[in-house]
């Protein structure tokens, strides 16, 4: 057992350094990605290529990090535990069990002292609002100041073979998926140069995207839209975000839930993820699916 993964610990140099570079190299690319297109070297098949790693990477992040193994809100086979641990590796967001402990902590002390990233208490006015929101969204991560604690709120996911093995196994993942993004550009166009340009789109631009999708979560659904339940925080339902987070911007309903395994709850809420495991549930492949009973529901509606 490595003891960094048990032990409370702030993020070193080393995590700092990553952290940054996650972040902007990224950005510089989306600059070189958007002049190439402008001259004429976007392809349909970096589309493609794009579409397919953010929909994968993605639900791997929603459907797995999130609503599998933070909150359990359905159980599974060892197999599609693995595939959802890899999947959600390949956004880069962090290994598995340092993201799934950050956010338990965040449904614990949800915009209070102890939140890794709450948009609120950053002092008064306009100032303060951006600051809050600056660090909701990735100051949190550059700053690196949260104290991770898997021992205190990740105690299951430390005694699970799969999870601690993807946990550790991270970095392979997390270039695996990059190195996807070349295959499946060289495969479909026959060119190195293909493979190139799908790398870029596939692996930068969709980091970039994916990350920014998944921090306005933390900022945006802490800060603007609809509080349709009364949850004692400042989680919100922000309809836009709902497409390109998977669904996941049904926060006000997830924070009034968190367990459920649904987070756009109405018909017209669209949530892809849910649509995935509703899937699963049907072929077999998910069972103990968590809901909401029609009496939680009402007893949870803001007056
Ligand atoms: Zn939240
Ligand atoms: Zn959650």
């Amino acid at each position: 057992m490595a003891p960094t993964q048990v032990e409370a610990r702030l993020p070193g140099r080393f995590d700092r350094v990553a952290n940054v570079l996650v972040m902007t190299v990224p950005l510089l690319l989306v600059g070189f990605a958007a002049w190439r297109a402008w001259g004429g070297a976007l392809h349909w098949t970096d589309l493609v290529v794009l579409a397919l790693l953010y929909t994968a990477s993605g639900l791997g992040v929603t459907v797995g990090f999130h609503r599998l193994f933070t909150h359990r809100s359905f159980k599974t086979g060892k197999v599609l535990r693995f595939v959802f641990a890899v999947l959600g590796s390949m956004a880069i967001e962090g290994p598995l069990i340092e993201w799934v402990t950050n956010h338990r902590k965040h449904h614990q002390f949800s915009d209070a002292s102890g939140d890794p990233h709450s948009p609120h208490e950053h002092g008064p006015g306009l100032r303060g609002a951006v600051e809050g929101l600056t660090h909701a969204h990735l100051g949190w991560i550059l700053v690196g100041d949260a104290v991770c604690e898997p021992a205190r709120y990740s105690k299951d996911l430390l005694a699970d073979p799969i999870a601690r093995f993807v946990d550790r196994t991270f970095l392979v993942w997390a270039l695996a998926g990059l190195a996807l993004a070349f295959a499946l550009g060289f495969g479909l166009t026959g060119t190195v140069a293909g493979g190139l340009t799908a790398l870029l789109w596939g692996g930068a631009v969709r980091l970039f995207l994916l990350h920014h999708a998944t921090f306005s979560i933390n900022s945006l659904c802490h800060y603007f839209g609809r509080q349709p339940f009364a949850t004692g925080d400042e989680s919100r339902n922000l309809a836009w975000l709902a497409v390109p987070t998977l669904g996941e911007a049904w926060h006000n309903n997830h924070h009034a839930f968190p367990t459920s395994a649904r987070h756009g709850e109405r018909r017209w809420q669209v949530d892809p993820s849910w649509w995935v495991i509703s899937l699963m549930a049907k072929t077999g492949l998910a069972w103990d699916v968590v809901g909401v009973a029609p009496s939680r529901r009402v007893a949870k509606l803001a007056s």
